[in-house]
């Protein structure tokens, strides 16, 4: 087999693990900006920034400097018995940009490791408090959390969990509140003016179900990312998760893994529903993806019970937590998304990019839904006006992508799944760079992908 790497062609075998091992993949040689090369010379238009994580775009000499100064420096220490400059000033900045009193930062090396933590944190924290027997953690269905033991129990994604069930966790799940699709049959507007949420509902009942003596956490991702396709929840839904956690003394986890650090137009999502949760976890654009870095942020009355009730320690760790090179990218790109106003070039560009994206809805009757914030949004691709979903077989998000692949550009694919309901999608998430020519290069780029699957219908 011939591996493309740019060595002169030579035949050797293949010795790489795909992610899926029928399949082969294009090998990018380097990026720059919103693009990245192919090997052989092709330029693709990044709409999702990867996996929503290359928020500052590619090649950004930068924070490749960054890194391999930190690396020349030290690029090693064990944080059981030193830590580094890079460390605390990434900690301050991430500290200092989340709301209220979530101040202290721990880092680990990324998504699923940095809900991992903050899962175990509040396992421990109801220990020190001497509640050993509130361990419970409650997620929502059509969340993802990382792919760890821990964190996949936390999550709903039913394709990925339905493997492992024999090793996931006895954790608990509610709807996650898709009013597009309400597993309660309920009108956003309903919710919203008489103030009786079905999901919030269903939510309490577990709680009491399972006893609040037992429940530790629920967590939940600010708008329903990988598995639903960037729909953010109606106003006032985590105003009322905040109070039923306050209610039943749960510890609220918000997941701002893929939304955090600009992405939907605020420094963290939650910020768009005034609300203060107990942990935030990060990961993917804390280092613009330069770096494997996530993490947690923790509110102070974590802090304090550890340190009052505990011996302060938190009886967790991994070699890499903290990692130098690894906070050196975060701390670079920190600096970035500071000078280059980012955030307020997501703001400017938000509604050129809705636009756009409407215009495409309004052209192919089968683009069902534009939804999302800032620069992330979902397209939901429907069979019919009603909403009914294409037969999964049929591959139709899969399939729109690889022709937005031949032609230039990449999204993010999805098809979740639950009460009964699945729904392909595409998440438009580009790097937060992205100027608004680039952003009509990358409207007319899925144009021409959409044209061609209209036509494939056809057939
Ligand atoms: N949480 C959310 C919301 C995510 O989107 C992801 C990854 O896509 C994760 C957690 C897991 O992060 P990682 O893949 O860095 O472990």
């Amino acid at each position: 087999m011939k591996l493309g790497w740019g060595d002169g062609g030579v035949q050797v075998k293949d010795y790489v693990f795909h992610r899926d091992l029928t399949k082969t993949y294009p090998i990018i040689t380097h990026g720059k900006g919103v693009y990245l090369y192919g090997e052989d010379g092709k330029r693709y238009l990044d709409g999702c920034s990867g996996a929503v994580a290359a928020n500052l775009g590619h090649g950004d000499k930068r924070i490749a400097e960054a890194m391999a100064l930190q690396a020349e420096k030290a690029a090693f220490v064990h944080t059981m018995r030193f830590e580094t400059p890079v460390l605390h000033k990434l900690a301050e900045k991430i500290g200092k940009l989340a709301p209220g009193s979530l101040n202290r930062v721990y880092f680990t090396c990324g998504g699923s490791e940095a809900n991992e933590s903050a899962i175990k944190l509040s396992r421990q924290y109801f220990r020190n408090r001497g509640e050993p027997e509130k361990q419970v953690v409650i997620g929502r269905w059509l969340s993802y959390h990382g792919n760890t033991i821990g964190s996949l129990s936390a999550g709903g994604d039913i394709k990925r969990r339905q493997p492992y069930n024999g090793y996931l966790l006895p954790f608990q799940h509610v709807s996650a509140p898709h009013c597009l699709h309400c597993p309660f049959n309920r009108e956003e507007s309903d919710c919203e003016t008489k103030k009786d949420w079905s999901c919030v509902a269903e939510l309490e009942r577990l709680i009491l179900e399972i006893g609040p003596s037992q429940v530790s956490a629920f967590i939940a991702e600010p708008f329903t990312g990988s598995q639903a396709g960037a729909v953010p929840p109606p106003k006032s839904y985590f105003r009322e998760v905040r109070a039923l956690c306050d209610r039943y003394d749960v510890l609220l986890i918000i997941d701002e893994v893929m939304t955090g650090f600009c992405r939907t137009g605020a420094h963290f999502a939650i910020e768009h529903y005034g609300v203060e949760p107990d942990i935030i976890t990060f990961g993917k654009g804390v280092s613009g993806g330069y770096s494997a870095l996530g993490g947690m942020i923790v509110h102070d009355k974590i802090i304090d019970t550890l340190l009052q009730y505990g011996d302060g320690k938190f009886v967790h760790g991994y070699t890499y937590s903290g990692h130098p090179v690894t906070v050196a990218a975060g701390l670079a790109a920190m600096d970035i998304y500071e000078s280059e106003h980012i955030l307020r070039n997501v703001k400017g560009l938000e509604g050129h990019l809705f636009e756009g994206l409407d215009n495409l809805r309004k052209k192919y009757p089968f683009v069902y839904d534009i939804r999302g914030k800032g620069l992330f949004f979902g397209i939901e691709l429907a069979s019919n006006q009603d909403g009914q979903p294409f037969p999964p077989d049929l591959r139709i998000a899969e399939r729109l992508n690889e022709k937005a692949m031949e032609l230039g550009a990449v999204f993010y694919p999805g098809n979740g799944t639950v009460n009964g309901y699945a729904g392909d999608h595409l998440i438009i998430a580009p790097p937060l760079i992205i100027s608004e020519r680039e952003v009509d290069e990358l409207i007319s780029l899925l144009d021409d992908a959409l044209k061609d699957l209209a036509d494939s219908l056809k057939e």
